[in-house]
């Protein structure tokens, strides 16, 4: 089970941290793919784009390979059990522990204007969703590390006041380790809304992707042998590593060791490199958003299913928790 906000544009860091897994798991597991509708009022408030938003993530997603008949995939709100199991959880979640949470306190640094209680309370609707599926295995990227932490402990309270009904859910990478892509100017994550210009999109341009590729930041190159990277130059290995052939990895990081790497050619290959993986997905986006008959018969399909799930879900978490009265 995993989901993304409809707040903009997907990018690298989606793709990377959690589609791509998406793709692989609908063969091998029982999956519930949603689209984050509830979550993105905490933060966006104004309405007026996220019918376009959701669309887009829709179609990007089934551009990338997640196959609506594999998965279910589904919109959150169009499940209103999930609203109904994040109330139970809101009782078992404390205030003291919502506070510390990274992402809230980045949230109101970034937004003193607007701390309201669905914000603080975002770990709880995203515990619910997960576990509204009894889901084990949630791909997500390395920023919703803390997240699954704070489901897990829901889940164990849950379970030993009123009964084993959950099991912990976990993040999950098929590569093992979490992944985090880095944003091209050196400074933290790629992310939807912050940064656009360091943001790799999996709508932009060819242009554009070269463009800024070619603005990340560098600088005169390593002065003695097999030097360790500076952050920003890891960071576009790192990228390189994503979408570019083994022989070209080596040959640059070759390059880099004995101090004969040019700068601009690393950034040439990576845009080309980028270019090349984005531009496929970025025409099938346009030719699935085109057709809305097809994107509300796949929101349908998603819902039925996930309405299915969350329904024998909530029958055992009533019984459970004692709210059958006869
Ligand atoms: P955003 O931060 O761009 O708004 P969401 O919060 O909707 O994205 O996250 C959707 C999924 O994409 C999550 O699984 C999250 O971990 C993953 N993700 C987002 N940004 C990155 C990144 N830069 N690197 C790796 N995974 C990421």
């Amino acid at each position: 089970m995993s989901g993304i906000r409809p707040t903009g544009f997907l990018h690298l860091g989606n793709y990377f941290g959690a589609i791509r897994n998406y793709i692989k798991m609908q063969d091998e597991f029982e999956c519930y793919f949603m689209v984050a509708d509830l979550h993105s009022l905490t933060t966006h408030p104004d309405t007026k784009e996220l019918k376009n938003h959701v669309h887009r993530v829709l179609a990007e997603n089934i551009a990338c390979g997640l196959d609506p008949n594999k998965a279910a995939f589904y919109c959150q709100s169009h499940v209103h059990e999930t609203t109904e199991l994040y109330l139970y959880l809101n009782m078992l979640a404390y205030k003291g522990e919502l506070e510390k949470t990274a992402t809230f306190k980045d949230k109101v640094r970034l937004h003193p204007e607007n701390v309201n209680a669905g914000l603080l309370t975002y770990p709880v609707l995203q515990a619910a969703d997960i576990i509204l599926h009894r889901a084990k295995y949630v791909p997500v990227g390395k920023d919703q590390e803390q997240h699954l932490e704070m489901a897990r402990n829901y889940v164990n309270r849950f379970n030993h006041r009123y009964g084993e009904v959950f099991p912990e859910p976990q993040a999950f990478n098929y590569g093992g380790e979490l992944v985090k892509v880095p944003s091209l100017d050196g400074t933290g994550k790629m992310s939807k809304s912050d940064n656009q210009m360091a943001t790799l999109y999996l709508a932009d341009e060819d242009d554009i992707i070269r463009k800024k590729v070619m603005k990340a930041k560098t600088d005169s190159g390593p002065t003695e042998a097999n030097a360790s990277k500076p952050d920003y130059i890891e960071n576009i290995f790192l990228l390189l590593k994503l979408v570019a052939a083994p022989d070209t990895i080596e040959k640059f990081e070759a390059d880099y060791n004995n101090c004969t790497i040019r700068y601009g050619d690393l950034k040439k290959q990576l845009a080309e490199d980028m270019v090349n993986f984005i531009a496929p997905i970025r025409s099938k986006v346009d030719a699935i958003l085109n057709d809305k008959a097809y994107l509300k018969k796949v929101m349908e399909q998603g819902a039925e299913k996930a309405n299915a799930s969350a329904g024998a879900t909530m029958k055992l978490v009533r019984e459970a928790i004692g709210l059958n009265y006869f």
